[in-house]
Formats: structure tokens, C-alpha cells, sequence
């Protein structure tokens, strides 16, 4: 194949025999951040440096697809060349190395604007990461959308002549920068549509000028690019060009003949994640829909997973042609990790955002697509659970927002599930719901879970002891998002869920006669001292009862099914919507000895300390805080001073 511009995209004709620069050449000074992130290129990346090509190849692509989509609606964008393409030149004498495009191209205010300052939110969160360890360091880079400056990791001096697409040759730029703090922007008449970034070879890196080199990095790192990537054929002085990528979309070829390496590569061109994906799913749908998609799970969470704007959703393609990236119409918020491509055969081609919010088609894609989502998550956890156990790390609090925003997927979602237990000595999420019915006590049939700050608080909460000692399972949760998603779930496989902080225990075949005989006789015996700590807390407690859930802790605080929990709360309150704190039941260990003591103490100042005291241990087993330390910790000493008092 012979290009009609070939003299024209020799990087040293570019350099050279591009028409002379008039002497206007403006200088301009980098955004401070960008002058930053180019220090880090220049001194501190050396590992991994051939990662500038895939991000300049990247660029390219980007560029090709950004016009394809303009030129649907203005078809003489295409004028001249209609065939979209990527053009990897070098000249080894020279030292250079030139990446090209004929896509849409930059106008001077685009280049200064684009190549000069980092737009992005993000780029703060960047600087906060970098490590100072190179091979993460650079992991970062095309993560966070950086990638043009990579370019100086080889190079000493970049040139980047464009022009945009649409414009006549008078409009096209001449930009460069050896990355000294500023750039200088000129006109520079050009012909060709698109970018052509020049890079001008380090000495330690002028071996990267070198077709056996290029061809390879560009098969390694390019290939699933959707244009063909050219190189001269058989060396620099070739007028024959010939792609060195396969230049099709890689979701459009058969699974079968696409490796997994190949698939990794993808991930990383349109998740910009450096590590692998832990599992992807790919699929061609044909008959009344048509479309095809590609899903992964990526194995680490991005640093803004919980903030509400953060970009997410798949690449949007329609029969081929790039729409828009992060379309987020086809997946739910609690499957807003997933990344991938999706490729439309029935959308138009001049979908919108505002269309697509509103589709029916896109509605009945998505519907699919969380299916397929969750089908994803479900093999994985099943064929591979040391990586769904690296997934639910990453990831696990936002798939469980799905128990609530999608009730219609819910038996999808709570098999994968995962949850810190009793049963387990260590504190990992391993326990599936599953697991636990199958370990149930006979005459069991709820499922305990316990929420709290962490999940060593929970485990060691006086909540538990009865349900320890009779050896039953308690879930133990410590999720920010976990009360407000056991207020949506009522049940898995028959077997209700049962808070073990509220209510009423309802042990049913669990407690037997002798246990129930032996709670009523407590009852009895306790029943003037309940009345009486009633009356010394007054309002502080709706009830005060003898406790079904204790053994060795003298007293809990329980709320209603239906009240708001101290986890709730608190993510209220700091939401701005504080709530009253609820009444709750004070439940006390009758046998306990403090309650005999508290039964000895005739009523009076020395009463009222105990019973407070009781009160608000209760409170700090219960949230974390007692709602007057310093009363709470002075009448403690009271006591502690008596006990110190010889005979006292
Ligand atoms: P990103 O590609 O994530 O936006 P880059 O640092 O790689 O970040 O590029 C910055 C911007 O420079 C791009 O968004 C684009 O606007 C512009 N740009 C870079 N390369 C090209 C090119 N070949 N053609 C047109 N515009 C480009
Ligand atoms: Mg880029």
C-alpha cells in the first residue's frame, strides 16, 4: 500500500521542510501542575518508558474517533482523506520518532489550551499518589488522562504540528517545547488534516528509533486499536506502508481468536488501569437487538469510586463508530465499576445523553447488561474465589447498594454477598449467606447479623453472648453502607434476618422449656428492681426488661425494629439531617452481680450513680459514645473512690 502523503509524514521533513516558522513564535509558561508532572517524566521514569507510544497512539485514536463522530453530521470534515489511519515514522540518523493521525486535529487555542495545562479533575489526587516508586508511578499516568507529557520521558524536545479538521492549511500550528517550563505556538501552514507529535530522542533512548522495536510495541500495546497503525515496510527508506496492528476493533473478532492478553491490553486502553482486570465477559447479542458488548471487572477501585460525579459507565459505540465515552445509561450506580465497550447495531448514530436517558431499547440493554454484569461476578466467585475475594475488597460496599437501588436483581445479588461471621476467627469478609443457612442450629431459623463500627467491635459485643454461648452464627457488619441495606432485606432462602441488637431475640426452637421456665422465675424475681431502674432513668430508656441476649456483660441498650440505628445516624448527620436519637429498651442481666448489688442498694444518690453508670456502659457498648463523658467519667470515679476507701 503506497500513502499519497508519504513525503509529507517523514518526521524529518517535518521537522525540517515543514514551511518556516514566522518569527511570531508566542512563548507560553505550563499550567504549574503540568511543569510539575513534566519533572516526573524527565527525572524520575525510567522503567516502563515505551508506555509515551501507547499513549500517543492513544491520542491518535482518539483523535480519528472524535472526527468520524463529527463528520456523521458534517461528511465534509472527511474532505481529502476519507480513510482514517495512524501513521509511526522514525529516522534513526536523526534520532526522531513521529506519531501521526488525520483526525480532528487541534486549532492554536486547542493546542495551548490542551497541551499546556492539565484539565482534568483529578490531576490533585494524581500528584497526591505518585509514590516515588517509578513502575506505580507510571502506572498512573494514563489513568489519569496525562498521557500527551509522556512524551518526555524519551524525549528531550517535542513538536507537535496540527491542524484541525475543516480549517484550510493557513490555520495549521507549530508547537514545541523542550519541557523547560514553556512551549512556543506558531503558525505553521500545513496540509494535512490531523496531529503529527515529533519527538526528538534522548540520547539514552535513541534506541527506540527502530522499526524492529516499534513494530513490536505497537503489536504489544496498539493492537486492538480500531485504525491501522503504519510503518514503513522493510525499513526507513521505504515509500510502502503496511500496518502493523491488526486495526479491528477487538470486540468485533470472534472470542475464540482473541487471547487474553489481547483482552488484558484492551482493558487497559479504555479503563486507563495499568493492572490487569480480574475476569471479562464478551458478548455478540443477535435477533431483534443486536449489539455487542465487552465487560470487565477491574481489580482495584479507582480514587473516586464514592464521589457522586466521577465519570463511569462503558465506551459507546454505535455499528463501529465511537459515540461518547462514559455513556452511564447501561449499567446501575452499584455496578458503576465495571468498565468496557458496548457496541450498538440499532441506536442512531446521533444519540445523545438526553436520548439515551430516555430510550426504551437503552432501558432493555441495560436490563441485559446487569444481568450479564452480575452473571460475571457470579462465575467468578464461584470458579475463582481468591479473585472475587480481591473484588469484594475493592468493591464489595457498592455492589451491596444494589440490595436496595434493585430490588429485581436481588436474588442475583445477595448470593454474592460476603460477610465477617462468628464462625470465622479472622475478621475477613469469607461467610455466603448460603454457607450460613447450611451451618444453622437445629431449631434456628433466623439469620443473626450485628452491625457496628468495625468489625472487632461488632465481634466483641455484648449483643452476642447469649447467641455465643448457645453457639450460634452472628453476621458481624461494619460497612458504612450496611443498616441502611439490612433495612431493605427481609430474607434469603426463607430464613428471616434478625438483628441481634433489636427487638426482641425471637430464638424460637432455640430456647428450650428449662431455658424459658428459668427466664420467667428471673422475670419475677427482678421485677421490683426493673421498676425501680425505670425510675431513677426516666425518660433516657422507653422500658427496662431482663435481657435474653447476655451472659456476662450486666446490661444493653435495645432499639425497635423500625428505629434509626447509631451507623445511620451518624451518616445522617453528617448528610446534614441529624435525627432525634431513639428510645431504647434498657435490657439487664439479672444474674450479673452488679444488678445484685444495685438490688442491695436502698434507693437514693448512691442508686441513681449505679444505675446511670449501667446506663450509659450500655450506651458506650452500643455506639461508641456516651452523651455526657465528663458527668459519665466523674461519677465513675465516684464509685472507683468508694471501692479505694478501706471498707468503703
Ligand atoms: P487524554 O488523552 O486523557 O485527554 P492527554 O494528555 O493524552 O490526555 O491529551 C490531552 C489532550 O490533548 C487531549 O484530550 C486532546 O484534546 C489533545 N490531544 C492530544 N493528542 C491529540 C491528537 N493527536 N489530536 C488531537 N488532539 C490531541
Ligand atoms: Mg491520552
Amino acid at each position: 500500500m503506497t500513502e499519497p502523503t508519504t513525503a509529507s509524514t517523514d518526521p524529518s521533513s517535518a521537522g525540517n521542510g515543514a514551511p518556516t516558522p514566522p518569527n511570531s513564535a508566542e512563548k507560553h509558561g505550563f499550567q504549574a501542575e503540568v511543569r510539575e508532572l513534566l519533572k516526573l517524566m524527565i527525572h524520575s521514569l525510567y522503567s516502563h518508558r515505551e508506555i509515551f507510544l501507547r499513549e500517543l497512539i492513544s491520542n491518535a485514536s482518539d483523535a480519528n474517533d472524535k472526527l468520524r463522530f463529527l463528520a456523521l453530521a458534517q461528511p465534509d470534515l472527511m474532505a481529502g482523506e476519507a480513510e482514517l489511519k495512524v501513521w509511526v515514522d522514525y529516522d534513526a540518523a536523526k534520532g526522531t520518532l513521529s506519531i501521526r493521525d488525520n483526525g480532528i486535529g487541534m486549532t492554536r487555542e486547542e493546542a495551548i489550551a490542551h497541551l499546556g495545562t492539565i484539565a482534568k479533575s483529578g490531576t490533585g489526587e494524581f500528584f497526591k499518589r505518585l509514590t516515588g516508586d517509578q513502575q506505580k508511578d507510571s502506572q498512573l499516568i494514563g489513568q489519569f488522562g496525562v498521557g500527551f507529557y509522556s512524551a518526555f520521558i524519551v524525549a528531550d524536545e517535542v513538536e507537535v504540528f496540527t491542524r484541525k479538521a475543516g480549517e484550510p492549511a493557513s490555520a495549521g500550528v507549530r508547537w514545541a517545547s523542550k519541557a523547560d517550563g514553556d512551549f512556543t505556538i506558531e503558525t505553521s501552514p500545513r496540509e494535512e488534516r490531523g496531529t503529527m507529535v515529533v519527538l526528538h530522542l534522548k540520547d539514552d533512548a535513541k534506541d527506540f528509533a527502530d522499526g524492529w522495536r516499534l513494530r513490536s510495541l505497537v503489536r504489544r500495546y496498539s493492537d486492538h486499536i480500531a485504525f491501522p497503525v503504519l510503518m514503513r515496510k522493510e525499513g526507513e527508506a521505504s515509500l510502502d506502508w503496511e500496518p502493523a496492528n491488526q486495526g479491528q476493533a477487538l470486540w468485533t473478532r470472534p472470542r475464540s481468536e482473541v487471547t487474553d492478553d489481547e483482552y488484558k491490553e484492551f482493558y487497559r486502553h479504555v479503563a486507563h488501569d495499568f493492572a490487569d482486570p480480574l475476569a471479562w465477559s464478551h458478548n455478540k447479542v443477535e435477533g431483534k437487538r443486536e449489539y455487542t458488548s465487552l465487560l470487565y471487572i477491574p481489580g482495584r477501585a479507582p480514587f473516586d469510586l464514592y464521589q457522586r460525579d466521577a465519570s463511569r459507565g462503558l465506551k459507546l459505540y454505535v455499528r463501529r463508530v465511537f459515540i461518547m465515552d462514559d455513556a452511564e445509561q447501561f449499567l446501575p450506580m452499584y455496578l458503576r465499576f465495571m468498565r468496557g465497550v458496548l457496541d450498538s447495531n440499532d441506536l442512531p448514530l446521533n444519540v445523545s445523553r438526553e436520548l439515551l436517558q430516555k430510550d426504551a431499547e437503552v432501558e432493555a440493554m441495560r436490563a441485559a447488561l446487569t444481568k450479564r454484569a452480575l452473571d460475571l461476578l457470579a462465575r467468578l466467585a464461584k470458579d475463582e474465589p481468591e479473585k472475587y475475594a480481591a473484588f469484594w475488597k475493592e468493591f464489595g460496599p457498592v455492589l451491596k447498594e444494589g440490595t436496595g437501588e434493585d430490588p429485581s436483581n436481588r436474588d442475583k445479588i445477595l448470593p454474592l454477598l460476603r460477610f465477617a461471621s462468628t464462625h470465622e476467627e479472622s475478621d475477613e469478609p469469607k461467610t455466603t449467606l448460603a454457607e450460613y443457612i447450611a451451618r444453622m442450629k437445629t431449631g434456628q431459623d433466623r439469620i443473626y447479623y450485628l452491625i457496628a463500627d468495625t468489625v472487632t467491635a461488632a465481634r466483641g459485643s455484648p449483643y452476642l453472648e447469649q447467641l455465643r454461648a448457645k453457639g450460634v452464627e452472628v453476621l458481624l457488619l461494619a460497612d458504612r453502607v450496611d443498616e441502611w441495606m439490612m433495612g431493605h432485606l427481609r430474607e434469603f432462602e426463607g430464613k428471616r434476618f434478625k438483628d441481634a441488637a433489636r427487638g426482641d431475640l425471637e430464638l424460637g426452637g432455640l430456647e428450650g422449656e428449662a431455658d424459658k421456665a428459668a427466664a420467667e422465675a428471673a422475670l419475677k424475681d427482678a421485677e421490683p428492681l426493673l421498676k425501680r431502674l425505670k425510675d431513677a432513668l426516666g425518660e433516657r430508656v422507653s422500658e427496662v426488661k431482663v435481657s435474653t441476649r447476655l451472659a456476662d456483660s450486666p446490661a444493653c441498650l435495645v432499639l425497635d425494629e423500625g428505629d434509626v440505628g447509631a451507623q445511620m445516624r451518624r451518616i445522617l448527620a453528617a448528610a446534614g439531617q441529624p435525627v432525634p436519637e431513639a428510645q431504647p429498651a434498657l435490657e439487664v442481666n439479672a444474674g450479673h452481680p452488679l444488678l445484685r448489688r444495685l438490688e442491695a442498694t436502698p434507693d437514693g444518690e448512691g442508686f441513681n450513680d449505679l444505675a446511670l453508670l449501667v446506663f450509659d456502659q450500655a450506651k458506650l457498648a452500643e455506639s461508641g459514645s456516651v452523651a455526657n463523658p465528663g458527668e459519665f467519667v466523674r461519677r465513675l470515679n465516684r464509685l472507683l473512690g468508694q471501692l479505694m476507701t478501706p471498707g468503703g
